[in-house]
Parts: structure tokens; sequence; C-alpha cells
């Protein structure tokens, strides 16, 4: 789960990471109060979306008085801001966080990530801050130093430090930086994040070591003992669809194409994508009903693919090994009937109670094409969607 900028230099606080003053503002009128408590003469209007790359696409900006932090926040709030991070269709905004404009010297980036090759949590440091991360990673990959971290000891202070000096951080500044590493890491670990992005982190003018931009990302499996990160979530920056899925508890991602899949399992969902784009077709989503999926969540599933307008066929794609062949047909069926099914389908069904199954979709008089195998299954739903 991600959380706004804002939210995340709140919890960052707590943890001893030094962040510049600012507040949240939801209208242009809440943007000037929150601008005229700063003590400061320069302040930063930014769009707050679960996305980056803002700067670059007009969502960060610099006002001097209180009438230009009006101006900028009537020009943000509302704004479909596009960035490379958002895809083409952008995203609306409608927060901004105002906040002291910083006296930057430089700019920096430190990450923490769960990296898979060690098992650990890595922090990331580089002196190319302020950049895309992925694009200093790809030319200059030597300009990135990494610590691995020990989870029965934690970030130590010389790991931290180390770091700080790779980095060029000016010397007399290195206590501070090290102070707000143990407190990122710390952060990190306390609310079980998946990633924590401080890019850029910034030494400034007068002594300070801060961070300016906090992209925090939650590990979605820990989110029940973290009840107060939970009610961070913006249910306006996540898909509509996906929301209706995780109320059934379903595995489910919306993608680009025209060809809507109900599978079981991570693996087939992923396998029965791949097939799809093998014959030339495009998925409309991922979706993995699960193992112990009831006709009521099997239901919700069919009826979340067929609300997707994009969707002109459908591939029900089922090995029943605990998930029974009959339980997803009876919800294809009854799924069917409440919304009614006017886009072809093609079933695919193995394994228990695959009889059973077969005969619920024969008798349910709805117009099924039925499929000898995987293969045979995505060459016919992407034959009947041309
Ligand atoms: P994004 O990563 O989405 O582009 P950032 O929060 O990193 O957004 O902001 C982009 C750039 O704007 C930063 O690299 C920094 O140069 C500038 N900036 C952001 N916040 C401030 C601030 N409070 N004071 C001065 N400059 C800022
Ligand atoms: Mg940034």
């Amino acid at each position: 789960m991600n959380i706004h900028e804002y939210q995340g230099k709140e919890i960052l606080k707590q943890y001893g990471v030094a962040v510049p003053n600012g507040k949240v503002a939801f209208t242009v009128d809440e943007a000037v109060e929150a601008a005229k408590a700063l003590n400061s003469n320069v302040y930063v209007v930014k769009a707050q979306i679960h996305a980056g790359g803002r700067g670059k696409a007009g969502g960060v900006k610099i006002a001097k008085s209180l009438d230009e932090v009006r101006t900028y926040a009537q020009e943000l709030l509302g704004k479909v801001l596009v960035t490379h991070q958002t895809g083409p269709e952008g995203k609306e905004v409608k927060r901004l966080l105002i906040e002291e404009g910083c006296d930057i010297k430089k700019e920096y980036y430190v990450g923490l990530v769960v990296d898979r090759k060690t098992s650990r949590v890595v922090m990331m440091a580089s002196e190319e801050g302020g950049t895309e991360i992925e694009e200093v990673a790809a030319k200059t990959p030597e300009k990135i130093f990494k610590a691995v971290i020990d989870p029965a000891v934690g970030l130590l202070p010389f790991q931290a430090r180390k770091l700080a000096f790779s980095i060029n951080i000016p010397k007399e500044l290195v206590n501070k930086a090290v102070k707000f590493m143990m407190g990122l890491y710390q952060a990190f670990v306390d609310k079980d994040c998946s990633i924590a992005e401080i890019n850029p982190l910034v030494v400034t003018g007068d002594g300070n070591v801060m961070a300016l931009d906090a992209k925090l990302n939650f590990d979605s499996n820990a989110l029940y003992r973290h009840k107060d990160v939970l009610e961070l979530r913006d249910l306006d920056e996540e898909d509509p669809k996906e929301i209706e899925a995780s109320k059934y508890d379903l595995n489910y991602i919306a993608l680009d194409g025209n060809i809507g899949c109900m599978v079981n399992g991570a693996g087939l969902a992923m396998a029965t994508m791949d097939i799809i784009k093998f014959y030339g077709g495009e998925p409309a989503n991922f979706l993995d009903v699960g193992g112990g999926a009831t006709t009521e969540k099997v239901t919700a599933a069919f009826k979340l693919i067929l609300s997707d307008e994009n969707v002109k066929g459908i591939f029900v794609n089922i090995f029943g090994g605990i998930m029974k062949c009959d339980v997803i047909a009876e919800g294809v069926v009854e799924a069917a009937k409440e919304v009614g099914l006017d886009r072809p389908l093609v079933v695919r069904l193995e394994g228990t109670n695959v009889e059973l199954g077969k005969k619920i979709l024969n008798e349910s008089g709805l117009n099924i094409v039925a499929a000898e195998s995987m293969a045979d299954g995505a060459e016919k739903i992407v034959s009947l969607v041309k």
C-alpha cells in the first residue's frame, strides 16, 4: 500500500528524520492558510498523488508570496497530472502539501528495499539525488552504494557512516546523515515497509540534512498490525475495480488489454496471460481467485471482469486442485445471469469435479465455448475477440 508524501513525512518525523515544516491542504484557502502558518518567505506547493516525477511534470511549484501560493494552488488542485509514473491517463490532484522552501545545497538519494538476492533489507545511497535513480543505476551503477543489513542487529552506525562518506556528505554533516539513515531504517522496520525512498535527501545552506521527498510503501500482508497506517489509505488513488476485488479478497490487477481472465493460482494466472499474448491477444487483467473460493467470490470476480468496458471476451482457465470446478461453474453461471453475459466466453476446466462443472455450464443455456487445453482456450478467445 502506498501513502502520500506528506503522510510519509509525518511518519518519518516521529523517527527523528528531519523534514521541512509543512501541512496538507485540500482547498485553495487551506493552502494559503497553511502557507501563512509557516515561518518562511518561500513556499513550495506540491501536488500529492501516488506517483513520482511530479517535479518534471509541473507538480512542484516554488512560490515567493502568499498570492503565488494561491495562484499555484488554484492551478494544481483538480488538475490531471501526467508524470512518467502515472501512465498516460494521469492522476487528478486532490491534495497539496504546502511546505517551507528549502535552501538546497545538494541533492542525494537514500532508499531502503527488501533485496531478494540477499534476503535482507538493503540501504542504497547515491550522490546523484533528485534525478531518477533507475537512470543512475543503468548508466553509472558505480555511483550507487549499498549496505546489506543484518536483521538481528539492524543498521549499524558504522554502515550508515560509511554510506554517508561514500556519497560525499560534507564531513561536518555526516553525524546528521547517520541519524537520518538510522531513523529511516527504524521507521522502515517498525512500520513493515517494503520500500522507503528519499529522493532527494538534501543538505541545506544552514547545515541541515533533510528529506525533501518521501515515498513509503507498506507490505500489505502486515497491514493488519498497523491500523494507523491503514487509516492513511487514499482510495482515490486506487483503481475502483481493485478496491472492489480487495473486499472479496481477490488478487486482481487491472491491465490494458481486452481479454478478461479468471484463473486460480498466481502461477497459472501469469501463464495464462503469457499464452494469451503468445497467441496475439492482450489480457485485461490478472485475476487469481485463490484456492478455497466460494461461489459468491467467483460471482464477484466474474462481475468485476465484466464491469471493465474494455473487456471483449473472457477466458476462464481453472485447474481444480483445491478449487472445485463445479464451484467455478456455479459462480460463472450465477454472475452471467445477474449481469447478463454479452461477450464471448471460453472455459477450460480441469481437475476436481470437472465433469460436474462442465455439466453445470452445459445446462446453463449460456453460450460457452469449451476448450480442450490452455493453449486451445487462449487461441479460441483471441480469435473470438478479433
Ligand atoms: P518528485 O520526485 O515527484 O518530482 P520531489 O518531492 O522530489 O517530487 O520534488 C522535486 C524537486 O523539487 C526536488 O528534487 C527539489 O529540487 C524540489 N523541491 C521539493 N520540495 C522542496 C522544498 N521544500 N524546497 C525546495 N525545493 C523543493
Ligand atoms: Mg522525488
